[in-house]
């Protein structure tokens, strides 16, 4: 025998050696899910319509001409909050994803997985309305595994053609959403307009993306969030005791032991006082129903501890409550809190020097993105000597060329002019370039700047270029070079 031997798992330290959801064999245990009800679940079922109404709406809305959210990577265009980014933004880019990431690491370090149950797409739409659609078309998960282990009788084929029917309408309707982020609103309305021939690729993109959202919602499910998502991979190296999270009180909960017949004598005097149910014999507050465990939608067993598995999606934590208040015990067994708090009996904090860390760093990052932000105009202007030139003499004078390029990041046609702000003494002269840049592009050219005489002394003036366009200018710095 080894020193470690595998083979032998008991049977409740299971949980530790296998995922809930796929056999000692590895094939796939199915997941029949019970539906939760509770107050928990209402807020989830009302932040999971905003989540879906935003995630579908977004890519229709429109901030100062621009797509609302755009994430083209084809032609390289991003839209963030109605605001573009050009490749000459990559910096902001970086640091608005850096600051997503400390955010993230930030709010799991602190709550936990908060993201996963309530926000994650993937959650939101798989409990939220596939999940949903089931419980409505097959019943509940007695009556699911039943018939998925019975014959393909005609009950079993008609339920489960209008599912794939179902699943595989909302899964289009999603990756039309999908690609409105990908190419634009505009294009994906004018596609629907075309039909699919003049648009191939676009249509073969559509097909694919329907197959693959079918395929999570209808096949992969949790194990998207088990074995896919990188985020849940990297979660447990951020969480620790004093996360707060989905956790079952063990002090309270053990020794777990089934309701019996002297419970529901304690129950009953306990009513009749108006007080709480005190079970006998050391036994804890977990009456063993496994109402937690059958609720759950990735199958684990949340008095285990906290697992890899777990999304946070609540639906323990009403179900356990529900089970509390019908015994006449208090509320909580499961509940957000952290590990540390349980065993300290109700004395803990999240506020660690980790999360004051993270903390300061995040406030950084925000600060920067603000200034950033702040800072950032429609035109970005940049104004450069002619490479390879010095100065010209003419008859009037000198004269120096200029490169000039300019990126309207609006929606709108932009008229500009140049002027030399300081010092006095010089003139502009654009070189053939118009004097508007449409939206959302770039404009290059040449232009000089004239000056009858120089300084005495002096072979290099420094000058200041004014750019003004609407109501706003900006001031460029450059020089003016003569003999
Ligand atoms: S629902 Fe509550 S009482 Fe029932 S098994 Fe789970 S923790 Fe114990
Ligand atoms: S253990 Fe509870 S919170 Fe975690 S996934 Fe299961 S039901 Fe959701």
């Amino acid at each position: 025998m080894s020193v470690i031997d595998v083979n032998v798992v008991e049977d409740h330290e299971r949980f530790r050696a296998e995922l809930a959801s796929i056999r000692s064999d590895g094939r796939r245990r199915w997941i029949f899910a019970r539906k939760p009800h509770g107050k928990l679940t209402n807020w989830r079922i009302l932040v999971g319509i905003i989540l879906i109404a935003f995630l579908l709406a977004a890519p229709f809305v429109k901030v100062r001409g621009h797509q609302f959210l755009l994430f083209n990577i084809i032609d390289r265009e991003f839209v963030f909050f109605g605001i573009p980014f050009w490749p000459n933004d990559f910096y902001l880019v970086v640091v608005l994803f850096l600051t997503g990431i400390v955010s993230i690491v930030l709010l799991t370090a602190s709550i936990g997985r908060i993201w996963c149950g309530w926000l994650c797409p993937q959650t939101v739409f798989m409990e939220m309305i596939f999940r949903r659609i089931e419980w409505g078309i097959h019943g509940g998960p007695a009556e699911q595994a039943r018939r998925k282990a019975g014959p393909w009788s005609s009950d079993r084929v008609w339920r489960t053609v209008v599912t794939i029917v179902i699943f595989f309408s909302i899964s289009f309707m999603i990756a039309n959403a999908f690609l409105a982020y990908v190419v634009s609103s505009d294009r994906l309305t004018q596609f629907m307009q075309d039909g699919p021939l003049p648009h191939l690729e676009l249509f073969i993109g559509l097909v694919f993306f329907t197959l693959v959202f079918f395929m999570v919602f209808y096949r992969f499910r949790e194990q998207a969030c088990l074995i896919a998502c990188p985020y849940g991979r990297y979660m447990s190296a951020l969480v620790d005791e004093n996360t707060i999270a989905v956790t079952y009180d063990h002090i309270r909960g053990e020794k777990r032991a089934k309701w019996d017949r002297e419970d529901v004598t304690a129950q009953k005097s306990a009513h009749a006082i108006g007080g709480i149910t005190v079970r006998a014999d050391g036994k804890g507050s977990c009456i063993d129903c496994h109402q937690c465990v059958t609720v759950c939608p990735t199958g684990i067993d949340i008095r285990n501890g906290i697992q890899l598995e777990c999304v946070n999606c609540t639906a323990c934590i009403d179900a356990c409550n529900s089970v509390m208040s019908k015994v006449g015990l208090p509320s909580g067994l499961i509940r957000y809190t952290s590990l540390q708090t349980v065993v300290n009996k109700g004395r803990g904090s999240f506020l660690t020097n980790r999360i004051k860390a993270y903390g300061i760093v995040w406030l950084l990052l925000v600060t920067v993105v603000t200034v950033l932000f702040a800072n950032r105009q429609d035109l970005d202007i940049v104004i450069l000597r002619q490479e390879g030139t010095t100065w010209v003499t003419s008859a009037n004078g000198y004269m120096n060329i200029y490169r000039l390029q300019m990126i309207n990041k609006s929606a709108s046609r932009v008229a500009y002019a140049l002027g030399v702000a300081s010092p006095k003494g010089y003139s502009i002269k654009m070189l053939g370039m118009p004097n508007s840049i449409e939206p959302m592009q770039i404009l290059k050219g040449r232009f000089v700047i004239r000056r009858s005489s120089m300084v005495p002394g002096a072979s290099q003036e420094p000058l200041v270029i004014a750019v003004s366009y609407g109501d706003d200018q900006q001031l460029i710095t450059t020089s003016f070079l003569a003999p």
